[in-house]
């Protein structure tokens, strides 16, 4: 745990989250400002501070947090499919610096994204 992350936070429950799916690894929660009709994170419950710092160590936690977001997405009836994003670093958008998958459905997406 990172004592000032806000996800360390949201995994420790110290700040409250819409809490979707939970296990020994990983949790799942609504995103506070979605940017489609589902849009949910999930994060490693491990303090990673951005994909750019995923080692072949992690490998099972990445594995499992991409399985779990397709499970989520079953469970969300995304069908018509979905994406996931990890937006990394200042040129990848990322804003919270805890390695999380945006899972986003709901919606037809475009491409390229901004
Ligand atoms: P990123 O910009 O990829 O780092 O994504 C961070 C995401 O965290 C954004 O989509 C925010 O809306 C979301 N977010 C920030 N604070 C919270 C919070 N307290 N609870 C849930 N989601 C949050
Ligand atoms: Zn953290």
């Amino acid at each position: 745990m990172s004592a000032d992350c806000l996800f360390c936070k949201i995994v420790a429950g110290t700040v409250p989250a819409k809490r979707l799916y939970e296990d020994e690894l990983c949790l799942c929660f609504a995103d506070i400002h979605p940017q489609a009709p589902t849009h949910v994170l999930l994060i490693p419950k491990e303090h990673i501070p951005s994909q750019a710092h995923s080692e072949e160590e992690h490998a099972p936690l990445l594995g499992h947090l991409l399985a779990k977001a397709a499970e989520v997405a079953r469970g969300a009836g995304l069908d018509r499919g979905y994406r996931v994003v990890i937006n990394t670093g200042p040129d990848g958008g990322q804003t919270v610096d805890h390695l999380h998958l945006h899972l986003l459905g709901g919606r037809a997406m475009s491409w390229p994204p901004g």
